[in-house]
């Protein structure tokens, strides 16, 4: 697979120059770094599947974050990442829509690391009920919003969203200081404007799902439009665009967006709208990108 085809150089937020992290952050495909980093491999809605990577030697742990495409593709693109999809030291599911939940049970069954999950979101998809959890052998270690919990230095803390798959959580990785967010399939930006939630982030993974012109116009039946444009589906750019205007906190030195719709976004949609907020915020300086549906993309800061 031609990965390198879909990987798009950062683009620097126009406010200001680029910091002298840019460095560090391209081409992060060594271990032992210190702080965190979030690969993304695939994220859309013909799959997603991102690892996250903390702590140094001993302490570093590996944790996947959804598997909604083949685990074989999975394993060569966290492989270009540095990493092994067999031996991540747990399974993060987000929620049941198989764009994430496809495969989690069988990375975490192969990589025999424990699933975190909320109960509900297992019982939801056939692929994922505790009959299968039981035939695979896999620990379920139960999450519930705003309840943290630690995988070696890495403390985690799920975010209950507002999506048609009840419940979904977005999450908030900490380690070392580094704060991060990963916050995809929501309808309404609200929850992320509540204090604190937002506060102290360096790394920020944000959907940009789709431009609601392009929605209105777009292939999609009528039906499909209202889900997908409604408060349980997925977020405009103009939505993320107002999160980021109210909410973005100054610390934040890289925000993806992610999600994008293939059929109803374009990048520089995404982005245009993201970087107005940026500047109206009054923040510069930030690494501001759109990860692709699928390839490997890294974001953090060491
Ligand atoms: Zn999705
Ligand atoms: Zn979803």
């Amino acid at each position: 697979m031609d990965c390198a085809r879909d990987y798009k150089e950062p683009e620097q937020h126009p406010a200001k120059a680029m910091p002298p992290i840019h460095e560090s952050i391209l081409g992060q495909k060594s271990l032992g770094c210190q702080g965190m980093r979030i690969h993304i491999l695939a994220s859309g809605s013909s799959g997603n599947c991102a690892l996250i990577e903390a702590g140094t030697g001993q302490d570093r742990v590996v944790l996947c974050l959804d598997c909604g495409i083949a685990q074989r593709t999975a394993r060569e693109l966290a492989e270009q990442a540095g990493l092994s999809l067999t031996h991540v030291d747990g399974v993060l599911l987000s929620h049941h829509h198989g764009d994430h939940s496809l495969n989690v049970l069988g990375v975490a069954a192969r990589a025999k690391a424990p699933l975190f999950a909320h109960e509900e979101a297992l019982s939801q998809a056939k692929r994922t009920r505790l009959s299968e959890v039981r035939r695979r052998g896999v620990e379920v270690r139960a999450v519930s919003d705003r309840h943290s919990f630690s995988v070696g230095p890495l403390t985690v803390t799920p975010i209950q969203l507002p999506h048609d798959a009840v419940p979904t959580h977005g999450f908030l990785f900490e380690t070392e200081g580094r704060r991060a967010g990963f916050f995809t399939d929501f309808g309404e930006i609200g929850v992320l404007q509540e204090a604190g939630v937002l506060d102290g982030l360096d790394t920020l993974v944000l959907e940009a799902n789709h431009d609601r012109r392009m929605l209105e116009s777009g292939p999609y039946p009528y039906h499909l439009q209202q889900r997908v444009g409604g408060p349980l589906g997925h977020l405009a750019n103009v939505q993320t665009a107002d999160l980021l205007a109210s909410s973005a906190p100054p610390t934040l030195r890289h925000l993806v967006l992610a999600h994008l719709s293939a059929h109803n976004n374009l990048p520089e949609l995404a982005l245009g709208a993201a970087a107005d907020a940026l500047d109206q915020r009054g923040l510069g300086g930030i690494i501001l990108e759109a990860a692709p549906a699928k390839g490997y993309m890294a974001a953090g800061v060491s």
